[in-house]
């Protein structure tokens, strides 16, 4: 990859990798590469400032998006950046609006779920293709670009939606084949795409996870694809094409709410997110670092709570049992994109956080110091448990006619707890992650204990009668698709399987 001259990157924003302070790549060698070489990933150097939020409360959202991203993505020309973004938010999304947002029970849910796969992630993965071409154009990339992803079970599908048949790219998802949704599976399998190439792993999503973060960087791995003419980057959330696109919304909810006079020029507002991977909430912590005005971000978890214990005691430990949840988007025990946090809150400082990182990779755990928590008061933890999240959705549904889904539910269910445990009535936004047609069967269920014994798909109609709201395409399309990718593997088959698809 080509790296600029000195005074180049003087003018350019760039991207440190959290685990070695020499390495400083500008936005597109950041977006190409995705996981630094050291397994580290890349933070931006600095985080620029909003400009006035009245002038971004008058843009709609593609607007808002190109004003957000545009000086974290400094080395895109506007005109490579506004077509990224005209690509990206179109008529994929059922909403010209693209993330619209429903007052429900004390807060306002934020819609993330509008797009072709009906869950947040195509939020990100909408526009990351286009970035990820653009970004090899401008670097003169004379390589193929082989996306390397591991899904809980929504970043799959978008990825594959996203990069199906995008000239130049071939992209493999590893999902766990016994920890998705009936729904999810079933929209990852029937993918059509030529270049996709779809895996169920023995194994749960942090295996998966870490399995092909170690492909990722494998040197010898690495060499001989390069010779076959392939590079690898990655579709998670540890790529910065991916974090960078999910502030926006955050921006964006902030200005609606202060165009339609819910909130005066200046007044704080919460963000509640349903976390696992710690990328949604970390954009909106960026958002705040960029000056929007934000009082608490409530981190909530589902019963995998190692978030919620690390918020109240200063120590991650996952040496746990990994449940499996009716959120299991959430079911992760290692968030990567924390590692971003723990960097920030330990002054930008790549010694201690690999430190830190090495005592998770060998222990399972470790520990920051006062200091560091004292950066975090502004976060949050709290969790809800399996029968929290079905009250939740019953509950909301029964006063306000508003269904949610199960990691929604999650949100809801957290931030009513830290309402009544601290008082506090800040205008709140929850970050509402999937349609509840993606659960059909908990989220039916909850609402109808009767009906518990049904499966998704026949739910469909039940919660189309329930919630009154339309069925999105993406349900209509996998009633009757074809199976195409039957492939299974274990944990320690995920680099053979990678090769075997280049061969
Ligand atoms: C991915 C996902 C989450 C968790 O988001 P992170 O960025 O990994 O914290 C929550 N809900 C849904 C529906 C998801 O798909």
């Amino acid at each position: 990859m080509r790296t600029g001259f000195f005074c180049d990157i003087m003018s350019h924003m760039l991207y440190k990798s959290t685990r070695d302070g020499n390495i400083r790549l500008k936005a597109s060698e950041a977006i190409l590469k995705g996981l630094s070489d050291d397994g580290g990933l890349f933070v931006p150097e600095s985080i620029p400032e909003l400009g006035s939020l009245s002038e971004i409360s008058e843009m709609d959202y593609k607007e808002t998006a190109f004003t957000v991203m545009k000086p974290f993505l400094d080395d895109f020309t506007d005109e490579e950046l506004k077509t990224c973004i005209d690509r990206a938010y179109d008529e994929k999304f059922d909403t010209k609006e693209i993330a619209p947002m429903r007052y429900a029970g004390g807060a306002y849910y934020l819609e993330l779920f509008h797009g072709k796969t009906i869950a947040f992630k195509d939020m990100a993965l909408s526009i990351l293709p286009h970035l990820m071409i653009t970004s090899a154009k401008k670097n003169d990339l004379d390589k193929e670009i082989v996306i390397l992803t591991a899904t809980s079970g929504d970043t799959g599908k978008a990825a594959l939606s996203g990069f199906a048949d995008v000239e130049g790219t071939r992209i493999i998802v590893f999902y766990p084949k016994d920890g998705v949704s009936p729904v999810q599976k079933l929209q990852m399998v029937t993918e059509k795409g030529k270049n996709t190439h779809v895996v169920g792993v023995d194994g749960n999503f942090d295996d998966c996870q870490s399995a092909v973060k170690k492909t990722f960087t494998d040197r010898d791995l690495n060499e001989r694809i390069h010779k076959k003419g392939y590079i690898f980057s990655s579709a998670n959330s540890i790529n910065i094409g991916r974090l960078v696109p999910q502030i926006v919304y955050y921006v964006y909810a902030y200005t609606r709410l202060l165009k339609d006079g819910k909130i005066k020029a200046g007044e704080k507002i919460n963000i509640t997110v349903p976390t696992g991977n710690f990328g949604n909430i970390l954009a909106a912590y960026y958002a705040k670092s960029m000056g929007l005005p934000v009082n608490k971000l409530i981190c909530a978890s589902n019963e995998n709570k190692v978030l919620f214990d690390f918020f109240n005691s200063g120590t991650y430990d996952r040496n746990r049992k990994f449940i499996l949840t009716s959120s299991p988007s959430m079911d992760i025990l290692i968030s990567s994109n924390l590692e971003r946090l723990i960097y920030h809150i330990g002054g930008d400082d790549p010694e201690k956080n690999s430190a830190l990182m090495e005592a998770l990779k060998k222990e399972g755990r470790y520990e920051i110091t006062p200091s560091m928590r004292e950066k975090l008061s502004c976060f949050s933890g709290y969790f809800a448990s399996e029968e929290e999240t079905g009250e939740k959705i019953k509950s909301l549904f029964e006063e306000s006619g508003y269904v949610i889904d199960t990691h929604t539910a999650v949100a809801g269910a957290a931030y009513d707890k830290y309402r009544s445990e601290s008082g506090d009535d800040t205008v709140t936004v929850i970050a509402s992650t999937a349609s509840p047609y993606k659960f059909a069967k908990s989220v039916v269920s909850a609402i109808d204990g009767s009906l518990a014994g049904e499966d998704d798909l026949k739910l469909i109609d039940r919660l189309f009668d329930i919630s009154k709201v339309k069925i999105p395409a993406a349900i209509e399309e996998i009633r009757n698709a074809d199976i195409l990718h039957r492939t299974e593997c274990g944990i320690n088959g995920i680099m053979d399987e990678v090769e075997g698809f280049l061969k």
